[in-house]
């Protein structure tokens, strides 16, 4: 365990500092402020906009 997160998607691999779950409104502004800070953050949100 330990370092950054890894994560791989798409063509290559990304390094975040933090990995928010869930785009609420407390995700995204964790997220928001966490990046403001100049630290990677990736937000992962499963709800499709379909109902
Ligand atoms: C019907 C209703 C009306 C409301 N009206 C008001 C109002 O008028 N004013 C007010 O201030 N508050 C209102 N609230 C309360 C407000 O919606 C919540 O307090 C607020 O949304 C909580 O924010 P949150 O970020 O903690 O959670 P959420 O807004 O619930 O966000 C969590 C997000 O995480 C996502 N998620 C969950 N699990 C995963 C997973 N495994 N992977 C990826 N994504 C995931 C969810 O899809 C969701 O988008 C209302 C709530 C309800 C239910």
């Amino acid at each position: 365990m330990g370092g950054n997160p890894k994560v791989k998607f798409g063509t290559g691999q990304h390094d975040y500092d933090l990995i928010c779950i869930g785009a609420g409104i407390g995700g995204l502004a964790a997220s928001a402020l966490i990046a403001k800070e100049g630290l990677k953050v990736l937000t992962l949100e499963f709800f499709t906009g379909k109902p």
